[in-house]
């Protein structure tokens, strides 16, 4: 089995390491035997998106963000269309800011978003959100806990499902208390980490979802070797549970 992931506009969206979600999603599968072939996708270098089995989209600057939607816009239709089709799709801060209708900077600019997704995204005093965060996925995962990092000025608004129930740590806004937004295949998070080496189970869980949307009739991933990550996970967890 074979699976397509795209990087999308890595040079621009690749704030605290984010990359290391893509080393991640490649390890686990050549692990299992799964090839892999990673498309970075920028204003540069474009690939036919239909390719695509998995897209990441990482954190970046405000001014990032300006500067890929002029270019993103241009596949606004298409990307709305795979995420429709339920391609798997992760996009962290402010990547997945840049799908919501728009964001407002701390200096009261509209940086508009693609509007791919109905939520949008704003400052509400100067004050960023950063520090350890923990969820109570609401997805299907074992172990249903999801640890990160999260560095935000902008909060976001949203009535899509919650990628979780925020434990430590404060998620899309001051008040809500839930962070990220799960729509079809699409998971929009603030958690830096990067997020799926910290959480192999989440990783595993975009996999499966990408390999059954390609090839239909997978029940599961065999099992890894991966004792060491799962002790990373644990001591991550009680590190900031017991704060
Ligand atoms: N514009 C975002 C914010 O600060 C980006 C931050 C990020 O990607 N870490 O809210």
């Amino acid at each position: 089995m074979q699976l397509n992931i795209f990087h999308m506009y890595p040079e621009q969206l690749n704030l605290y390491g984010d990359i290391g979600n893509i080393k991640c999603l490649k390890r686990r599968c050549t692990q299992r035997n799964i090839e892999t072939e990673i498309y970075n996708f920028s204003d540069e270098n474009k690939y036919d998106l239909n390719m695509g089995d998995i897209f990441f989209i990482g954190g970046g600057s405000d001014r990032s963000q300006q500067l890929v939607y002029k270019d993103f816009l241009e596949y606004k239709t298409i990307f709305k269309d795979l995420i429709e089709n339920n391609k798997v799709v992760l996009a962290v801060c402010g990547g997945y800011q840049l799908l919501g209708r728009k964001f407002i900077d701390k200096n009261g600019n509209e940086i508009p978003g693609l509007g791919i997704l109905d939520y949008e995204s704003k400052y509400l005093t100067d004050k960023r959100i950063i520090g350890n965060i923990i969820l109570e996925s609401t997805l299907d995962l074992e172990p249903n806990k999801i640890v990160g990092f999260e560095n935000h000025g902008g909060r976001t608004f949203s009535k899509y499902q919650p990628l979780g129930k925020v434990l430590v740590g404060k998620g899309n806004n001051d008040t809500d208390m839930v962070e990220g937004i799960v729509y079809h295949n699409y998971i929009g998070t603030y958690l830096h980490g990067p997020i799926l080496p910290k959480n192999p189970q989440l990783a595993d869980y975009l996999i499966l979802k990408a390999l059954q949307n390609k090839y239909g009739d997978v029940e599961e991933l065999n099992k890894l070797d991966d004792e060491i990550e799962h002790q990373a996970y644990q001591k991550a967890i009680r590190i900031m549970m017991n704060k």
